[in-house]
Parts: structure tokens; sequence; C-alpha cells
């Protein structure tokens, strides 16, 4: 199999005309089966408080907004599992702005619960998913503490961060001038961390966002260096910056179609020596989802039949049947999955309990 360079990446990202169809034809080479996998599950925002404030967010709220989501109670979020458990969804998605305990009323809201630390609340959520319910939880928060993510790992099948970009300069741009949380150095330490207490992982790029094309290929050789040294990888999102009339990029163009054909050839190619899966969110492109199983996507993530994505509010996810179509009428066969990967359902990856239930899931898909 071909190890691809910095220098190979980048050709398929600038290529013009023609040259992408080659490219597309080398992604064909690699696949190994026509399987497209997704996670049933429902999305559970524990908080819309936020400490950073991302020029592209449609997700944080702040706490002068009457409708934002302070922080859920238990009793709310087992409400919402007890449906999602009836749906048969196998994953609880756990997202949550970073950090939101620095929030005064957010801290209020956890002391009003019994807690003074958010990480405390989180472990406590996640295992009463375990206990409680038919469901595995996943969490997405931002950056954790090493030891933080040591005792979230006990209570998660699997964990997520995105990377979105690697270049420190992003820093400097609307995308992430007031998100200290989304230092390039603090996210691959996060996700360094992760591999280190072996934690299946999910990580990706944001695409469109004021990055160039070199700052995209560095993104995914960092992202492939961790996966060589640690192994945790399960996927990696390729997400497109959509605008909407509220964020603070209103006016920032979003990536061409050309540009996420592109972007997902590459990162096809450069993770063609790996397992790893990539990731094309099919409610951010529904027209043209299906291109990118042709250029090496092979999983949709997440989809849900009960909750909304809070994160692209305006961007309603496919029902499953019309996600069955989708990915049928493009030669596909799609595949039900969990939030943690088969491959990582063993001791040297999950706790006895979590590898257990894991385990009885599969059986039951
Ligand atoms: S994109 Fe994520 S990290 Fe950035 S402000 Fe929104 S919730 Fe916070």
């Amino acid at each position: 199999m071909r190890k691809y360079t910095k220098k190979d990446i980048l050709s398929v990202l600038t290529s013009e005309s023609y040259e992408i169809i080659d490219y597309i034809s080398q992604v064909r080479e690699y696949r190994e089966n026509n399987l497209i996998t997704y996670s049933k599950n429902v999305f559970i925002p524990l908080t819309e408080i936020c400490r950073n404030d991302c020029g592209y967010c449609n997700f944080k709220k702040t706490p002068d907004d009457k409708n934002a989501i302070i922080l859920k109670s238990k009793e709310e979020i087992l409400n919402e599992l007890k449906i999602a458990e009836k749906y048969g969804c196998s994953e609880a998605l756990f997202t949550f702005g970073e950090d939101a305990d620095e929030e005064k009323v957010v801290l209020d809201r956890l002391n009003e619960f019994g807690y003074t630390d958010m990480i405390d609340y989180i472990v406590d959520v996640c295992r009463m998913t375990l206990d409680e319910t038919d469901l595995l939880p996943h969490t997405n928060g931002g950056n954790f503490s090493y030891n933080a993510m040591k005792r979230l790992k006990e209570v998660n099948a699997s964990m997520g961060l995105m990377l979105e970009n690697s270049s420190p300069r992003l820093m400097e741009l609307p995308a992430h001038e007031k998100s200290p949380g989304k230092d390039p150095k603090l996210r691959l330490e996060t996700i360094a961390n992760a591999g280190k207490l072996k934690i299946p992982y999910t990580t990706g790029i944001l695409i469109g966002i004021g990055e160039t094309k070199e700052e995209i290929v560095d993104s995914l050789f960092e992202i492939k260096h961790l996966h060589e040294k640690y192994g945790h990888i399960q996927e990696i999102i390729i997400q497109n910056f959509t605008k909407t009339p509220h964020i603070q990029m209103k006016d920032y163009p979003e990536p061409s179609f050309l540009d996420m054909v592109r972007t997902v050839t590459a990162a096809s190619l450069l993770f063609s020596d790996t397992d790893v899966s990539i990731q094309v969110p099919p409610n951010l492109n529904y027209d043209t989802a299906q291109i990118f199983l042709l250029c090496g996507a092979d999983d949709w993530g997440g989809v849900s039949p009960v909750s909304h994505d809070f994160v692209n509010p305006t961007s309603p996810w496919p029902t499953l049947n019309e996600l069955e179509h989708l990915t049928s009428d493009a030669g596909f066969k799609l595949v039900e999955r969990l939030c943690v990967y088969e491959k990582y359902i063993n001791d040297e990856w999950l706790n006895e309990s979590i590898k257990e239930k894991s385990i009885n899931l599969l059986k039951h898909q």
C-alpha cells in the first residue's frame, strides 16, 4: 500500500479539472468492502454554556439567553435516554460547552444538584446511563485534563474532540481568536492523552474557517502521527463550515463542494494504510452526500431518530430510511455500528462492564 507524503496530499487538495477523478480512482483501489456505518444515537447537550466563543459556533448560548440550557438535571437526561432506548438507540452522545462551570450560573446549578465539580457530574451522568439504560455513553465536551479523562474512560465507551485545525494562526482569526480552548497545542495534547489512556477516540477537521490547504495537510498528518503512536483514532470527521445568519463568521464563504470532495479524497488516501474511518456528516451535505462515499468516506457518524443536531441546528439529520436510500442508491450497504468500533471491544481498551455491555448490544444489532 502506498505511503502518501505531505506533497502528495497537497496535490490532492489543490487538484484541478480532471485530476481529482484520478485521485478518486486511487481511493477505489483501497476500499476493502462496500459497507457504510452509522451509529444510532441521541444527542443530549448537558449545557450550552461554553468558555470559548468560536466565530462559526451555532451551539453556544450565553447565560442571559432565556432559552439556554444551563445544566440538564439527571432526571431530564434519564427521561431523554429512556425515549431513545425505545427507538433502539445505542449511543448517548453527551456534547456540551467547554469548562462551563467557570460560569457562575452553571456552578450554582451544579451546587443545587449536590455537586461542586463538572467532572463529578459528567461521570455520574455517564454511570447512570450505563447502569439504568441500554445505551453507551460517548462524551464530547472539549479539552479535559489527563486525570479527568482517566475518570471519564471508566464510564465511556468512546470519546471525541474535533481538532478543527492544527494551525496556531487560526487563533488570530475570527474562527478562534476568542477561544482559548481551540489552541491546537492543547487539543493535540488532549487527543494524545486519550491515546495514552487507551480511549477509543473520534476527532476531525473543520474546513473553510480561514485555513490554507497546507494547514489542512498538516492537520491530517498530526492526527495520523497520533494514531500511529497510540492506535486509538476510530474515525476522522471531515466537516464543512456552514454559515447561518447569527454566527460571527456569517459573511465568510463556505468551502466549495469540490473542496469537500478534495478533502475527503485526501483524507481517505492518507489513511488508506490504516483502519481509521472517514466520516462525513450527512445532514450538512444531504444533496451531495453520496459522492463522498465514492471519495472514500465510509461512515455517516451519529444519526438520531429522536433528537436534533444541536451543533448544526439548521441541518436536520436524514431519517434512517433516507440514509438507507442515500447509501444503497450509491451502491453501498448501510450498517449500524456502536459508538465504540468492534476492534476496540476487548480488555485492552474497555473495562469489563462496558466491554460486556458492548458485546450484548452487538448481538442485538
Ligand atoms: S464551537 Fe464548541 S468550543 Fe466553540 S464556542 Fe461553540 S461550543 Fe464552544
